[in-house]
């Protein structure tokens, strides 16, 4: 390809809309072009990218037995509703773009094809002799993301390869897993990324046999805290990470005193007024839920004052508790802030201040759709705390030396505090977890009945009677995977794509387009490189030397061959881009030097 009849326009200065490096990089390089937030056109460079992507990923699904399909991205609420997913997609989380079609139907852009795809299966799988079956597709998503940014990273329109298995028991489901498993490890190695498979949440239905794994590629810009221990026996992403909580400090009140402590509304000022360790309060928080009913129930959960809420885990609890509340789903969970505390219409709060037996008058008595009791929570923290501080019910008071049993009761417990770096592993205490940040690239679960028992999605056994499909989905992120590739892969004079996934593989550049040797020697070059299968730019632009050489560093191409001054001694100079490296060869060994060096860069590991 010519680079003089290619719609080519680098940028020299760091646009504004971008933060990221690899944002920067692939608007400057001509990679994309932003339409409106979250939305970009991929352009010619960047879609040859992002084909070979999807080549790997194709090549990697073929390879467990995975079957390629199409599904529709306009999808009838109905399916929808039929999951009971309608109301959260479209309202709570609000990530579903919905429409009214011109008959009055309601529909939905897919960010997602779990639905369609029970329903393909409720519709064709009849019998255990058509299972196991594994489907995918490649596909543009549609999420209306509420901070779209960072480029392709989180986009409101991007692509998905999504995949989906269906079978007749637990065991062939955990077969599947693990092949996708292998698969994905494949995928991001050949894509030459280094990445860390971490256990994630896996939501509400998240029992023992719910397992669930991110693909986290590394880098500081990544949105998703993971912790992990130096062996490398542990790593979670920090929504779903266990650990051992630091030892408590003995608590210094052996007996029940009140507590003047004006102007002490948070933990720090408590723990200096008192100069006692935080792990010797027991702090109260305060939370409204909402359920798919209607209905609000503030919760009021106590956790040791030098921990963290997991508001992942709490709100897989209190979605599990939905039938409680005659509801079925958790829509949202949110801090009861002063105007969620005024919606309650009763006694004022002692913010800053609150006990874990903060009476239910707090709440109106006649509200319609608010739980007349608040729901009470104690974190494991909690549980195992004596001889504590807290607050008092009334503001500028504590009270020290108080237990649970003797001067509470013991609310429900839970798990649900944050796993930190520092902690100790629960795996094997002797290791310490630490953090870093990951890009989310891949994410595979274990689905169970989740869609199957709601759609009817069943087949018949050997002996005829009928089961719910065992289900699940995994999903990569074919076009935040290329942009987390530059995050990984670039330096300051641009980006330095793994071989694999370059849009092309070698740029012949041509110092000096009027010099007719140079020109015949690229062509020629130009010829013989594209003949043997070896993808080839070629900058023949009427530009001056040292831009032609700025953009190929800047667009990232592994190789540069040069046709310049040794031409003369029958030479052309052949540049890594990763390294630097330059050396002079002779003109007709380039080929074979480079078909050398391009299949050692892509050999497939075993
Ligand atoms: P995130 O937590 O980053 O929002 P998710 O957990 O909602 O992602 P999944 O539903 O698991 O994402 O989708 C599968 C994959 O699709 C993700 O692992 C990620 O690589 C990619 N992906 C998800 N949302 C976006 C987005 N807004 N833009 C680009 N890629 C995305
Ligand atoms: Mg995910």
């Amino acid at each position: 390809m010519r680079l003089s009849q290619m719609l080519f326009v680098t940028l020299r200065e760091d646009p504004a809309e971008a933060e990221l490096p690899s944002h920067k990089l692939l608007l400057r390089g001509g990679f994309i072009r932003r339409l409106s937030p979250g939305t970009y056109t991929y352009l010619p460079l960047l879609w040859r990218v992002l084909q070979k992507i999807s080549e790997i990923v194709r090549q990697e699904m073929n390879a467990i037995g995975g079957q390629e399909c199409l599904m529709p991205q306009l999808q009838p609420a109905e399916i929808w509703r039929e999951s009971g997913r309608w109301d959260v997609y479209t309202q709570a989380e609000g990530i579903m773009f919905a429409l009214t079609d011109r008959q009055g139907r309601e529909q939905g852009l897919g960010p997602t094809h779990e639905e369609v795809i029970t329903l393909l299966a409720r519709d064709l799988i009849r019998s255990y002799r058509q299972l196991p079956q594994t489907l995918y597709q490649i596909q543009t998503k549609f999420r209306d993301e509420i901070r779209p940014r960072f480029g392709l990273m989180r986009g409101r329109e991007f692509i998905m390869k999504d995949a989906y298995s269906f079978h007749a028991n637990e065991e062939s489901l955990r077969q599947t897993y693990q092949d996708m498993h292998r698969a994905y490890c494949r995928i991001l190695s050949r894509c030459g990324l280094q990445f860390r498979v971490v256990d994630a949440d896996a939501g509400a239905i998240g029992g023992p046999t719910a397992a669930s794994q991110e693909f986290m590629v590394l880098a500081s810009a990544g949105e998703d805290d993971i912790l992990y221990t130096p062996d490398g026996s542990y790593a979670a992403n920090v929504e779903k990470a266990v650990s051992i909580p630091p030892e408590a400090a003995p608590s210094p009140y052996d007996s029940v005193q009140i507590l003047d402590t004006p102007g002490t509304e948070t933990i720090d000022k408590l723990a200096e007024f008192l100069k006692i360790s935080p792990t010797v309060i027991l702090k109260n928080v305060l939370y409204q839920a909402l359920y798919d009913n209607g209905m609000r129930v503030a919760v009021l959960l106590s956790i040791r004052a030098d921990q963290e809420v997991n508001e992942v885990k709490l709100s897989n609890h209190l979605s599990r508790l939905a039938e409680r509340y005659q509801a079925s789903k958790l829509l949202t969970l949110t801090l009861a802030d002063a105007d969620i505390q005024s919606s309650w219409q009763g006694d004022p709060i002692p913010v800053g201040y609150i006990a874990p037996d903060l009476p239910d008058r707090c709440l109106g008595q006649t509200q319609k759709n608010l739980a007349p009791k608040i729901l009470r929570l104690a974190d494991q923290t909690a549980a195992l705390m004596k001889n504590f501080v807290t607050g008092a019910n009334e503001p500028g008071k504590h009270v020290g030396g108080v237990n649970w049993g003797e001067h509470y009761p013991l609310p429900e417990v839970v798990d649900v505090r944050k796993a930190q770096a520092g902690d100790r592993s629960l795996l094997n205490p002797e290791q310490i977890l630490e953090t870093t940040r990951g890009i989310e690239i891949g994410h595979i679960f274990q689905l169970g009945l989740k869609f199957s028992l709601p759609m009817r999605a069943t087949f018949t056994d050997e002996q005829g009677s009928e089961h719910p499909l065992w289900m699940g989905c995994y999903g990569i992120g074919v076009s935040r995977l290329a942009q987390a590739a530059v995050e990984q892969s670039h330096d300051a004079n641009g980006i330095i794509w793994p071989v694999a996934i370059a849009p092309y593989q070698v740029v012949v550049v041509v110092p000096n387009i009027s010099d007719a040797q140079q020109m015949e020697v690229a062509e020629r070059l130009v010829r013989e490189l594209t003949a043997a299968g070896i993808e080839t730019l070629w900058d023949d632009r009427d530009e001056r030397a040292g831009v032609k050489f700025k953009d190929a560093d800047l667009i990232g191409i592994p190789y540069r061959v040069t046709t310049g001054r040794s031409l003369k001694q029958g030479k052309v100079e052949l540049t890594e881009r990763a390294t630097g490296q330059a050396i002079e060869i002779p003109i007709e060994e380039v080929v074979a030097t480079l078909k050398e060096r391009l299949e050692a860069a892509l050999a497939v590991p075993d």
